[in-house]
């Protein structure tokens, strides 16, 4: 069998800490991992800056759930889960991801995990293990998967490199000028062509 590996943000749903600074106005939140390097730091920033503005984890989940899917991305998702197994590797949490995961059919969603207190103040984060996206592939060729990916920034990087056939989605130039080895489109009709084009058994 075949499986499709999709990155979430950027290729499905906008970018929820991006899409959140928007919705409340908090500009610091805007911050990203090209800002601040160091995924810890940042993180520990994003969660004092929603304890300082008083938001817990249920008033974040109503924000987020007032976000929608890319356009087009729910048609997407139906023609490749018709056609190939799905699993979604995305580097977001549960908690944040629940709300959106709803608007598009709830697929499989594999991710990291936040940490509450009573009541309900986000008090740290769980990544479920070093380079998730790529484990997770090497897993699916352990289960003889034949694994086609796609994904739009560096952290899909390796995930792309690991799979059979690996595709660039929605990526900015840097990323795509960096890996050039992997094909680069930038509509839903076009990542299907390559999903075809990849695929050993689908050919429409
Ligand atoms: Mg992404």
């Amino acid at each position: 069998m075949e499986l499709a590996c999709l990155d979430l943000e950027g290729v499905l749903i906008p970018e929820i800490w991006i899409a959140f600074a928007e919705k409340t106005g908090i500009p610091e939140l805007r911050a990203t991992t090209r800002d601040i390097p160091d995924y810890d730091v940042l993180m520990k920033q994003r969660l004092g800056i929603l304890e300082q503005h008083g938001y817990g984890l249920p008033d974040i989940q109503a924000v987020i759930a007032t976000l929608d899917p890319l356009p087009g991305a729910r048609e997407f998702l139906d023609w490749l889960r018709d056609r190939f197994q799905l699993v979604i590797l995305s580097d977001t949490f549960y908690e944040f991801a629940m709300p959106l995961m709803e608007k598009l059919g709830m697929p499989t969603l594999f991710c990291h995990r936040l940490e509450t207190d009573e009541n309900g103040k986000v008090v740290d984060y769980v990544l479920r293990q070093p380079d998730p996206k790529r484990e997770s592939v090497k897993a699916f060729h352990n289960l003889k998967y034949y694994v086609i990916a796609a994904g739009d920034s560096y952290n899909d990087t390796t995930m792309l490199a690991e799979a059979d056939a690996g595709i660039l989605f929605h990526a900015p130039d840097n990323v795509i000028a960096e890996f050039p080895q992997f094909p680069a489109v930038h509509s839903y009709d076009d990542l299907k062509a390559e999903f075809i084009k990849a695929s050993r058994l689908v050919s429409e």
